[in-house]
This record gives C-alpha cells, sequence and structure tokens, in this order.
C-alpha cells in the first residue's frame, strides 16, 4: 500500500463471487495500480464439486479456498480474507439450519470483523451485492446487509476504538449483471443449438434484481477479458465441462460480457448520475 494509493475492498459470501460481473474492471484497476483487498465469508462449502477428481464434500472448502487463491491472484489482489463461516447453501437446503452457517452467526460478530478489516485497509471504494443478491442466494443477501452495517459502523468514532482508527468509505457500489447480458446470451445458445432450459423460470428468479438500467458506472474490460476467464478457470470445482458458462464458446462469452455494470449505493445518486470509474473525482488521501 502507497500513499494516494486508490484502495478498493470488496465484501463477499463465496469463492467465485468476484469473477463474472466483476473481474474484468478488477483486473484493469490492479494493472493501474488500484490496491485491492477481499472479505469473503465462507469458503463455498455448499458448492458444486464438478468433477469428483477435484474435491470431496469433505475438502471442498480448501480446495475452493485455492482456487480463490488463484482467482485473486491473477485478478492482482494483494489479498483475501476468509471470515470462516460454513456455506449456507441455497435458500431452502439443510444447509440453512445448519449452526456454523453464515447466515445464522451473529450480526454483531460479523461487523466486528468487517470493521476490524475496513480500519486496516481503508478502502476509498467497497464493493458487494445489491439486496438480493444477484438471485437470492442467502449468503449474498447477508453479506449485503453486514457490509451495511459495518461501513458506517468503521466511521464511527464510538463504535470499538479497539479495532483502529475510524475510517469513512467514500463510496459503495454494488456490480450488478444485467438481464440484457443473460438474454443474448440465450439468443446466442439457441443460435448455436444448445439446450436453454436453465432460462425456464429465470424471469421468476429474477423478479426481485436490481433494475438492468439503474447504473453509473459502466466500464469496458476489452483490455482484461483474457484475465478475467483465466480467473473463471481457477474456480474448476464450479464451472465444469457441463456448466451453463462453457457451452457458448470462450470468445462469445467474453464478448458478453465484456462491459461490467456498477450501481452507487453510497452516498445515494442523483438522477442520471454517470461516472466513468468508481474512483472518479474522489479525494485519495
Ligand atoms: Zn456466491
Amino acid at each position: 500500500m502507497t500513499t494516494n494509493q486508490p484502495r478498493l475492498l470488496g465484501f463477499y459470501a463465496h469463492p467465485d463471487d468476484e469473477v463474472l460481473g466483476i473481474g474484468g474492471t478488477l483486473a484493469q484497476y490492479s494493472a493501474n495500480g488500484v490496491y485491492i483487498e477481499w472479505v469473503v465469508t465462507t469458503r463455498g462449502e455448499a458448492g458444486e464439486i464438478s468433477d469428483t477428481s477435484l474435491a470431496t464434500p469433505e475438502n471442498l472448502g480448501m480446495v475452493r479456498e485455492r482456487e480463490m487463491r488463484c482467482s485473486a491472484q491473477t485478478l492482482g489482489m494483494t489479498d483475501v480474507t476468509f471470515l470462516g463461516y460454513r456455506d449456507s447453501g441455497m435458500d431452502g437446503t439443510e444447509d440453512n439450519q445448519r449452526p456454523d452457517a453464515y447466515i445464522n452467526a451473529d450480526d454483531d460478530a460479523v461487523v466486528a470483523k468487517l470493521v476490524a478489516i475496513i480500519r486496516r485497509v481503508r478502502p476509498h471504494v467497497a464493493l458487494t451485492f445489491e439486496p438480493f443478491g444477484g438471485y437470492g442466494h442467502p449468503d449474498h443477501i447477508a453479506i449485503h446487509h453486514h457490509t451495511h452495517l459495518a461501513l458506517p459502523a468503521a466511521a464511527d468514532p464510538d463504535y470499538r476504538p479497539d479495532l483502529g482508527t475510524p475510517w469513512q468509505t467514500q463510496r459503495l457500489f454494488y456490480p450488478i449483471l444485467r438481464r440484457e447480458s443473460f438474454m443474448e446470451m440465450k439468443a446466442r445458445m439457441v443460435a448455436h443449438d444448445l439446450p436453454v432450459d436453465f432460462f425456464d423460470g429465470f424471469e421468476k428468479r429474477r423478479a426481485n434484481a436490481w433494475p438492468s438500467n439503474n447504473y453509473q458506472v459502466a466500464i469496458n474490460i476489452n483490455g482484461t477479458t483474457t484475465t478475467k476467464w483465466t480467473a473463471f478457470n481457477c474456480h474448476r470445482t464450479q464451472f465444469g465441462e457441463d456448466s451453463l458458462f462453457r457451452r457458448l464458446p470462450e470468445s462469445e462469452m467474453a464478448e458478453l460480457f465484456s462491459t461490467e455494470y456498477f450501481a452507487l449505493a453510497y452516498p445515494e445518486p442523483e438522477e442520471g448520475l454517470r461516472l466513468d470509474g468508481l474512483f472518479e473525482g474522489l479525494d485519495l488521501d
């Protein structure tokens, strides 16, 4: 970390949350000298195992930590902190009930951990999920909630002075995946004669998702799409040969996701605000 270096801190729930809607921007920013750290609340223990030679249910968390570190290094992050809660699984699954599941963690304990990280990293910009977590994953919604508690707590001199000097993060963004990208993906899959059953019920699943046109920053990542897909490929247990994201040729996928979109969550934007980048106009002390 050097003086006046822009600093970015991401608050996420699983290894692989950092790739699809954000990876190109992270690669571009790190290449341009932005300091990036990431927080992941779980090791994704309830995720899929695409190939049984890669992991077992018992060691999946350890394998996914390695996959996350591979991706982080590819994208140019300086460090990743795992909070060590267990993946809560999809809504309605048995994993939700486990006492060590992230969604059952004590809010105050999580917030204190996040505040200590915020006060150490002193980010100018923070990233987390929008309120619906993209598609309603309970862990995504939980980290959204905890980030909103932790950022003001970190700035409050009366909150836990033992955790470091207060720090006000200037902006919080929600990276968003737009409906249009998925519709284009579906159209291309139809054109290639590929099955599109994934899209059954897609509108229903996205009923509470962030509106596609509500964003303040659009970043063209044409220079770093290769790096983004290299990071994506680190997550081998999640994106196996049968993955939805591997059905189209990689060049077409890269094209579909070649712009990344960010909605400004804090401070609340004025109508019609557009920024050229996440740090545009900030005072980088
Ligand atoms: Zn996730």
